[in-house]
């Protein structure tokens, strides 16, 4: 997805500020077609971004912790992309922890963002991955990598 041309959006935050210098690249998420229970390269957002695996019950759910502090703008995407695809996939977790873990064995690679209740349930264990703070925006719709 993003790498470091910027949308052109009237949202200022959207998707990231931060990408700017080429060092910082945006990954889709893995999913299965919800139909014929495939693997598909689609993804339920027609930009990539926006459409949240969201924290279960019994999972940390940060987005709501940076909600309670203030940083409106922490789930913002979801709320302006259409959530009408959703239905149509699943959240591929197996391909999806390969992803991380093949972007994590890569010696350029120097920190990943996944949002701590995905990082949690794909059991993923690398130190590279680390916590983007409420200030970025919700990390439960892509992966987001910066190299060294
Ligand atoms: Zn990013």
């Amino acid at each position: 997805m993003d790498a470091s041309f910027p949308f052109i959006n009237r949202f200022p935050l959207f998707p990231h500020l931060s990408h700017n210098d080429g060092k910082k690249l945006d990954f889709a998420f893995c999913y299965i077609d919800s139909k014929t229970s495939q693997s598909t390269n689609s993804t339920p957002s027609p930009i990539g971004y926006g459409v949240s695996e969201m924290p279960r019950p019994d999972e940390i759910n940060t987005a709501a912790l940076c909600s309670q502090q203030g940083y409106w703008q922490y789930s913002m995407v979801i709320k302006i992309v259409p959530q009408k695809n959703k239905a149509n996939f699943l959240f591929d977790s197996m391909r999806t922890k390969k992803l991380v873990e093949i972007l994590a064995s890569e010696k350029s690679v120097g920190k990943i963002f996944i949002e701590p209740h995905l990082k949690a349930r794909l059991n993923l264990t690398t130190s590279k991955i680390r916590f983007h703070g409420c200030r970025a925006v919700r990390h439960d719709d892509h992966i987001h990598v910066q190299l060294i």
